[in-house]
């Protein structure tokens, strides 16, 4: 980050804007909606700055810049196309340590000027640091047309019961817990369609209410294969909203980074046959924390309910009262499949698909493997490699086809993915020859096929790979 975002308060103190052109006096619209008093040095002024100038009871100097302010300002601006004059505002303002910003020259700013989404008192900043105002404009706008225009009344009704709340509720956690259920409740969208009168009987019945908001809560959620972009919005919705997140090792970096920023994030994850945090523990830590009162974030990777143990984990929360929700996530089968052009199903070539553990106990695996030897269907294995010759044997032994198309699938969705094909006679010794990252995941079947055909997704790391040929 190479800028603190902040919130200045700039109500009746001073700003000088070096500048009187149409730049400058666009700046002066926005710091005069702030409450600040603004003055203007510049040869020239504009009519329309010299009418905001006068409105916010600031002074107008015509006149060239001289470094010789009547005020100690707690912000300049410096507006002019002139790059000596605007260095001279600049290195003037840091010698005394305050807040300058240079329109269009980052270098220059000690503070700069974010796009704004001004739902007072809500205000949401967008900054790029400077690199592209056009970028942060453009973000803004898409955020723009996400807010409510009736934020702000929203706000101004959770002002108003700040102190309110505060008296009736003495823990921090209590009052966090009441205005998350309040504002994802009838309050909020009374004041959205307008009924605010209403929304404030709603929250004195809730203050009134014997309701303490000190029990937690655990979210088992499931976040997708690997692309932060395949997360539900209610995964994303509770990720903003958990005081603790545990998590996985198949759960991205990029994934854990989107969840509220100062949730306690601890690492459970395990290796195949090297468990991190027993399970026993995990189940544990989920009660105790809930206990505590604490929202609880299980991140998984994938689905929680495809081999992701989320039934054990849930177990112990349901026998002891403990209220939780199981968000559904894009599993490593559905997600490696379409993201190589692999169709599971085709009416052509295959009318089912199934998804079995390929993970072995004591070098076999206790399958199956007559009826997952018919051909037309695709088999899907988890956690397979290690055993992907026997799989591959057994599959053959008990009828299938050596030809049979087989895809594994190298860390599916991310940058790292891979797709290597063979049959069922040569995938082992191909794996061999390439060195293959986990996790893994092996597709058999006629479906396969198709991969050549239909696989649209080029992954960054190989874009890069690529450019780098070319130069
Ligand atoms: N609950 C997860 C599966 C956990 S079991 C889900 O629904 O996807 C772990 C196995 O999932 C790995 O050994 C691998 O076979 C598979 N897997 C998970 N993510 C994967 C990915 N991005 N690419 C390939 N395989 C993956």
């Amino acid at each position: 980050m190479e800028f603190l975002p902040l919130f200045f308060n700039m109500h009746d103190r001073h700003c000088l804007i070096v500048g009187g052109g149409s730049i400058a006096l666009r700046k002066a619209q926005l710091i005069a909606k702030s409450g600040a008093t603004i003055d203007v040095m510049a040869p020239n002024i504009e009519a329309e700055l010299i009418t905001i100038v006068e409105h916010t009871g600031g002074r107008t100097f015509v006149q060239p810049y001289c470094d010789s302010p009547q005020h100690t300002y707690a912000l300049i601006v410096a507006a002019t196309n002139d790059n000596d004059v605007n260095t001279a505002v600049s290195q003037d303002a840091q010698k005394t340590n305050t807040p300058v910003n240079v329109v269009d020259n980052p270098a220059l700013c000690s503070v700069i000027l974010p796009a704004i989404i001004d739902r007072s008192p809500v205000v949401v900043a967008v900054s790029s640091g400077g690199k592209s105002p056009v970028l942060a404009r453009q973000l803004r706008t898409k955020i723009e047309s996400l807010i409510p225009s009736a934020y702000g009344r929203l706000g101004i009704l959770v002002g108003k019961f700040r102190d309110a709340v505060k008296k009736r509720y003495k823990t921090i956690d209590q009052r966090r817990l009441f205005w998350e259920s309040a504002l994802n409740g009838a309050a909020s969208e009374l004041v959205l369609a307008g009924k605010e009168s209403q929304a404030e009987d709603v929250l004195q019945q809730i203050l009134a209410s014997d309701e303490e908001f000190n029990q937690g809560e655990v979210y088992l959620v499931g976040a997708g294969p690997g692309d932060p972009d395949l997360l539900t919005f209610k995964a994303l919705r509770l990720m903003q909203k958990a005081d603790v997140v545990l998590y996985d090792r198949l759960v991205a970096d990029q994934i854990v980074e989107l969840c509220r920023k100062d949730a306690e994030r601890i690492y459970v994850g395990k290796a195949r046959s090297n468990h991190a945090v027993p399970q026993i523990e995990i189940n544990e830590l989920l009660v105790s924390y809930a206990q505590q009162g604490k929202k609880v974030l299980r991140l998984k990777g994938g689905d929680p309910f495809i081999f992701g143990r989320g039934g054990e984990e849930i177990d112990s929360l349901a026998e002891l009262n403990i209220p939780f929700q199981v968000v559904p996530g894009i599993t490593a089968a559905a997600g490696c499949a379409s993201y190589s052009g692999i169709p599971l199903t085709h009416r052509d070539y295959s009318q089912s698909v199934t998804l079995v553990t390929g993970h072995l106990k004591n070098n076999t695996t206790d399958l199956n493997w007559p009826s997952l030897s018919y051909n037309k269907q695709t088999v899907v294995f988890y956690m397979g490699l290690t055993g992907l010759p026997i799989i591959c044997r057994e599959l053959i032994n008990y009828g299938r086809d050596k030809d049979t198309p087989i895809a594994l699938v190298q860390q599916g969705t991310t940058p790292n993915h891979r797709v290597i094909t063979g049959t069922l006679e040569t995938i082992s010794d191909i794996v061999i020859r390439k060195k293959v990252k986990a996790p893994t995941l092996i597709i058999v079947g006629d479906v396969v096929n198709l991969h050549e055909k239909l696989n649209w997704f080029t992954p960054t790391s190989q874009l890069h790979c690529n450019n780098q040929t070319t130069v």
